[in-house]
């Protein structure tokens, strides 16, 4: 049986997409990433989401 890799008294449901890393119930955030690659995904969106911003607004002058 596989545990969680933070709680060893849960058993892991799922493995991380990202980094297959072992998550219990308690762990596992949407798109079936462990909360570590979660907040990263989101910096990465957040950033993306700026940059297009920037552009759209240096295209429009
Ligand atoms: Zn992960
Ligand atoms: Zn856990």
């Amino acid at each position: 049986m596989t545990t969680c890799s933070r709680h060893p008294e849960n058993k892991a449901s799922l493995q991380c997409r990202l980094c297959s890393d072992a998550c219990c119930d308690e762990c596992t955030m949407r798109l079936g990433l462990c909360s570590r690659c979660w907040y990263k995904a989101l910096v990465v969106v957040v950033v993306v989401m700026v940059i297009v911003s920037y552009t759209a607004w240096y295209a429009l002058l």
